[in-house]
């Protein structure tokens, strides 16, 4: 059984100078070389000791914060970007041209719905999006021309869990890259041993974990973080998507806690979910139940000791139903009235017009996000057992 913590360990910190416990920050924008001639085998890839350039190329903060995130994940490289949202174009940008096919799940992230959507079907991209729990679908919809399979694999914010594993099985034959958005389940799951090529993450939620900066970061071979970066070719070098020194550092000083961060995210969670569904009042949405449709589909993923993540959603059927336990949330001060997730505290927020605004109303239909439907974030902060009992009060008294 694979242990993200211990792969986590494997790669060691580099300290800082003085006998500093932490690395430094190295805010240097650009990099220096001993002549010319060393500077142009650098340009030309051919260096003997590969150095520094430029910062939106390769720096050492992100270097040392993509070395040990691709330990966690399992993979050869992994590096920083300015968002979630880079990290995610960065990618399908590199992986497709003009006239090429994408098969998405219709269940993700707003922004990236949108991005698909809109900047793809502009730039003739085509997409077809599938539930990620139908590989049989999947099989309809590719053709030669598809080049990637697009999933979350927790799916916001009804926690369908993606079918990788059947569904790499059949990219991997017909030579179709599988990306897989892990941004919910860090830790929790390492999409790179059930089939993904690529893994991206929106480090602006768990990964850094006190909402105070946005970024992302893309997993993968080093073939791949090696073709992004291409000086006359790579779009994370071209699209100059990097994340900075300072953002990197900082991301980097986040995994230290992470295992427990999740852990009691998930702890929380878990009992939330539970004693809401004991109230048999609304219908919840959580994977570590066992009524969730996808439960045993989850129990195929997830590493031991993490759980099954921070977030449930709670149907309430109507809009006014959710304005009304949101408020009364709010008042009582058990949560945030904002979008985002994987911050210390409790956020809430009514997916079908906030995060989830961008989807289409078919589609809001299919994946069961009704106008009433409450997102909720549990955070790890302040007495739990009182946030408990005032949460399922609000739910009784609608
Ligand atoms: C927030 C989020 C994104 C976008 O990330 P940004 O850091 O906001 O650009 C992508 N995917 C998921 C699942 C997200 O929650």
């Amino acid at each position: 059984m694979f242990n993200p913590l211990k792969a986590l360990s494997s790669s060691k910190r580099i300290l800082g100078p003085h006998g500093g416990v932490n690395t430094p920050i190295y805010p240097s924008s650009t990099f220096t070389t001993n002549s010319p001639s060393q500077m142009e085998a650098l340009f030309n890839g051919e260096a003997e000791n590969p150095g520094f350039l430029y910062g939106r190329h390769f720096h050492p903060n992100a270097v040392q914060y993509g070395t040990r995130l691709a330990a966690m994940e399992a993979v050869e490289m992994a590096y920083p970007t300015a968002s979630g949202m880079a990290a995610i174009s960065v990618t399908i940008n590199q992986l497709t041209s003009p006239g090429d096919h994408i098969v998405s799940s219709s269940n993700i992230y707003g922004g990236s719905f949108a991005l698909f959507k809109d900047l793809y079907a502009d730039r003739l991209v085509n997409v077809d999006f599938i539930p990620p729990n139908r590989p049989d679908m999947l099989l309809e919809k590719i053709n030669d021309k598809t080049k990637v399979v697009y999933l979350e694999m927790f799916a916001n914010p009804t926690l369908q869990v993606a079918h990788l594993q059947e569904i790499s099985k059949i990219c991997k034959e017909r030579d179709i890259k599988v990306v897989v958005d892990n941004t919910f389940t860090p830790m929790i799951i390492t999409p790179s041993l059930h089939g993904a090529d690529i893994t991206v993450y929106s480090c602006t939620k768990y990964l850094n974990g006190s909402s105070d900066i946005v970024a992302g970061a893309i997993c993968a071979d080093s073939e791949f973080i090696n073709s992004i970066m291409d000086l006359n070719s790579g779009k994370l070098m071209l699209n100059g998507a990097c994340a900075t020194p300072t953002v990197a550092w900082q991301l980097d000083m986040k995994l230290n806690d992470l295992h427990l961060r999740m852990n009691a995210h998930s702890k929380r969670a878990l009992i939330l979910a539970s004693e809401v569904e004991k109230l048999g009042k609304f219908q919840v949405f959580y994977p570590g139940l066992i009524s969730h449709a996808d439960h045993n589909e989850a129990l195929k993923y997830i590493n031991i000791g993490y759980g099954f993540s921070g977030i449930l959603a709670i149907d309430l059927e109507t809009k006014a139903n959710s304005e009304k336990f949101v408020i009364s949330l709010i008042e009582k001060g058990l949560a945030h009235n904002a979008v985002s997730l994987g911050y210390f505290d409790t956020l809430v927020s009514v997916s079908s017009s906030s995060t989830s605004s961008e989807v289409d109303p078919e589609t809001l239909k299919a994946n069961k996000i009704s106008d009433g439907l409450v997102r909720i974030s549990v955070g790890y902060t302040g007495y739990f057992d009182d946030q408990l009992s005032g949460i399922l009060e609000s739910l009784k008294s609608i």
